[in-house]
């Protein structure tokens, strides 16, 4: 079976054909995937413009789904996917306009994806059978992104418990914001990063201070707004040629990444600990960064020796079409022929939750 999927969500604009085994879970095979992001042009905004998201998502769909075709050498399409929400309403229009055409030009069924949940199945990438996937729940599931910050507990396969989220801006908004900032460009989260690589407590003449928001809270929620307002009287409070200093980047920086991972990694740990998880599991832009998943992978392994950690490629982390395609699959193999998608119904929800 050939899968054709479309990812529009934000501001990247994706497009993935797979080939499966319809029957069994069985190793998928990449035929493409391709995106198309759009950082260069948003640059300039610090942040997603969604009516100029719109234009570009209309402008490269069509290349890349002619230029997928091309890679994956014509194949027969058996199956469409789309993400349909959470999201840009203007931008999942895009993907969902155009892969509703697609369905009813070539007669195929349409799926309606849900884009959290996909990040979840980008850590199924290389799994190669059921059994390895019943082994790994009960799980708890953090997606950290420019968009979401949640932890959900994933019971079994398909069933989910929604345990908190952020009350106000997202972690990859946050890291986003501040380093607009420190002028460091958008997206903030990877020279936040890099900086915050280069600093050296001891010999730094800088120390900046921020709160861990709601860290110490009984509950599944998080927030971050306050952190940045901190972070800003921090950098109000220097001397104009102290905030350009690079010793002082570095320090405000180091100090950013770390509120942020503490605040993550003690609510995660917690959940993981009162749902008896036997793995967390991670997904979203933010996951990219090095030292959350070095300190969150430690933490689990000095507090939960019985917990398995897992997290996707590098490259599967931030938004791409081929988590839809994988999502589809699975979807396809637990609902099978029942899931026959009626194109006309297909429908965006920018709000769409992960609540079963
Ligand atoms: P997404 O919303 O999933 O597309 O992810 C984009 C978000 O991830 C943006 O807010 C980025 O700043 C953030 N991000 C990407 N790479 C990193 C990184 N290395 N460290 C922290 N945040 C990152
Ligand atoms: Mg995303």
């Amino acid at each position: 079976m050939i899968i054709l999927a479309i990812e529009t969500s934000c501001d990247d604009t994706g497009i993935a054909i797979i080939k499966v085994n319809e029957k069994k879970l069985s190793k998928i095979k990449v035929l493409s995937n391709l995106i198309s992001s759009q950082v260069k042009i948003h640059q300039k905004y610090g942040g997603v413009y969604p009516s100029l998201a719109k234009r570009e998502h209309q402008k490269n769909l069509p290349i890349l789904f002619e230029k997928s075709k091309k890679e994956a050498k014509d194949p027969k399409i058996d199956l469409i996917a789309v993400t349909v929400g959470p999201g840009l309403d203007p931008c999942l229009w895009v993907g969902v306009n155009f892969a509703k055409d697609l369905a009813k030009n070539l007669g195929l069924p349409l799926l309606s994806i849900n884009h959290i949940k996909a990040h979840i199945y980008a850590n199924f990438l290389d799994f190669k059978s059921e059994k390895q996937l019943k082994d790994i729940f009960p799980a708890i599931y953090l997606i950290v992104s420019g968009g979401h910050t949640q932890l959900i507990f994933v019971k079994d396969f398909g069933h989910y418990k929604f345990l908190g989220e952020t009350r106000d801006d997202a972690a990859g908004e946050c890291f986003d914001k501040i380093g607009r900032m420190l002028g460091l460009g958008y997206p903030g989260g990877p020279p936040i990063e890099r900086e915050a690589a280069k600093f050296k407590a001891k010999d730094s003449k800088f120390k900046v201070n921020l709160p861990r928001p709601m860290m110490h809270q009984k509950n599944y929620d998080f927030s971050f707004s306050g952190l940045k307002t901190a972070a800003l009287y921090d950098y109000k409070e220097r001397k104009p040629e102290i905030r350009k200093s690079k010793e002082y980047i570095r320090a405000i920086s180091a100090e950013t990444q770390q509120a942020i991972i503490d605040v993550l990694v003690k609510k995660t740990i917690k959940a993981a600990k009162e749902y008896k998880a036997k793995t967390v599991i991670l997904g979203g832009g933010v996951i990219a960064n090095r030292e959350l998943r070095k300190q969150l992978k430690a933490k689990i392994k000095k507090d939960l020796p019985n917990t398995e950690y897992l997290s996707p490629d590098i490259k599967l982390s931030t938004d791409n079409a081929l988590m839809i395609a994988i999502t589809a699959y699975y979807q396809w193999l637990t609902e099978g022929s029942a899931l026959s998608d009626d194109w006309k119904k297909v429908s965006v929800n920018a709000n769409l939750r992960i609540e079963k």
